[in-house]
């Protein structure tokens, strides 16, 4: 927009300025108006008879799909909004101004969010009150400042927060670049630190020709499964794959179940492992796409048990939960319309769900349709409450349409973590 203007470079970096201010002040904006949501949501529902615990159920989606944002970070906008608006009125204000960003207000809301409301007002007014002391405060500063206010407020609640916390413990995997994974262990403090400690110590007594990274990593997988590093072990992936992939002419991606696209070559390295490991294990089975579209349409059946097929078509199909935006993997295999308003027991009623988004699909005033078109690709709608419409597509199996695909189940020890089992 500025290129066929004379502006010279002070005049950019002020625009630049301007912009981010423009940011944090629509952030605060779409705040306000989300606590106003929730507050005209809960006083409908409270008129409706709906139990205090169920109010507002479904929302933190609602907002979510409005801001194309996941639907977990739809619960931190919505728990953000109503903490600011009501509770929190001096950070508000600095984000209006733009002295905050929108991630700098939330992490003084999350570290306040252990306190009661009058501890919370008095930390508000101790870090925002005056926007000129929030000037050069990065992420990690604001964080130890708010932290240092809550303790000093109240130090039982803080105490009271890491413990509770701690039953949040978990672990998770993610996609890494070049076919690797990261695999994170969400632990309290002193176990994590132990954790990693007990791995340091391992790269200070090893003395081969593998790095301390190198060294770490491998001793982590060898104590969580039990094997060497270097040794395979039978578990059991899912991957998609088109034949000319498979047979090695071709550089088609293919997608390993609950991870992602993987390159072709690591592909063909963990078939031909698992075909010259006699422990190992390899089954096919011929997937069937539309002709034009490469949608899934069909696959062949390896189970008798038709309910189970239905489920493993629908997870192939989906690959993650078919919300828009959530991404999170599939937990539930589902009636898009629910057995009880009968919805239909097939592939075309199916959806592939996280735990929380097809808890909020069940919600009042929440209702999905789904369909395959005529070019075979599988539509989901969702119309929330509000009357608002989304739409969600399966994504196409690898490689164009006249290329046939298979999918493999093979048992291979590669490191990443199990899926669940099916
Ligand atoms: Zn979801």
């Amino acid at each position: 927009m500025f290129e066929s203007i004379e502006v010279d470079e002070a005049g950019l970096v002020d625009e630049i300025a301007r912009l981010e201010r423009v940011k944090s002040a629509a952030a605060a904006g779409q705040a306000r108006l989300t606590a106003v949501l929730a507050d005209k949501r809960r006083a409908a529902e409270a008129a409706a008879g709906v139990p205090r615990a169920k109010q507002c159920r479904g929302l933190a989606s609602e907002v979510a799909l409005a801001r194309r944002d996941s639907p977990v970070r739809g619960g931190r906008h919505l728990g953000f909004a109503t903490a600011l608006v009501f509770e929190m009125p001096h950070t508000l204000a600095a984000l209006e101004c733009g002295a905050l960003s929108e991630w700098r207000a939330t992490l003084i809301v999350r570290e306040s969010a252990c306190l009661d409301v009058e501890d919370r007002r008095t930390l508000d007014a101790e870090m925002c009150a005056d926007v000129t002391k929030l000037d050069g405060l990065g992420d990690a500063r604001i964080t130890a400042d708010a932290k240092a206010i809550a303790y000093r407020l109240d130090p039982q609640a803080v105490v009271d927060r890491a413990a509770k916390a701690e039953s949040e413990r978990t672990v998770t995997i993610r996609p890494a670049p070049d076919a690797m994974a990261y695999v994170s262990i969400l632990l309290p403090v002193a176990k994590g630190v132990g954790v990693y400690a007990a791995l340091k110590r391992a790269a200070d007594t090893t003395f081969d020709d593998r790095s301390r990274g190198q060294v770490m990593a491998d001793t982590a997988y060898e104590r969580v499964t039990g094997t060497p590093a270097d040794v395979a072990d039978p578990v059991a992936v899912d991957m998609v794959i088109t034949d000319e992939t498979l047979l090695g002419g071709d550089d088609v991606p293919a997608i390993l179940s609950g991870y992602g696209p993987i390159p072709a070559s690591v592909a063909r390295g963990l078939v031909s492992k698992a075909v010259s490991d006699e422990r190992s294990r390899c089954t096919l089975r011929r997937l069937y796409r539309h002709p034009k579209s490469g949608a899934l349409v069909a696959m062949e059946s390896r189970s008798r048990f038709f309910p189970k097929g239905l489920a493993m078509f629908i997870g192939l199909r989906d690959q993650t939960c078919r919300t828009p935006y959530c991404d999170a993997p599939i937990r539930h295999r589902d009636h898009a319309q629910p057995r009880h308003r009968d919805g239909p027991t097939s592939a075309d009623n199916g959806l592939g769900e996280c735990e929380r988004c097809n808890y909020t699909k069940e919600s009042p005033g929440w209702r999905v349709t789904a369909g395959s078109g005529e070019n075979g690709v599988h539509t989901a709608e969702f119309t929330t409450p509000t009357r608002h419409r989304y739409r969600s597509t399966a994504p196409p199996l690898p490689g164009s349409p006249d290329v046939e695909v298979t999918e493999l189940e093979i048992r291979i020890g590669i490191a990443i973590a199990e899926q669940d089992a099916a």
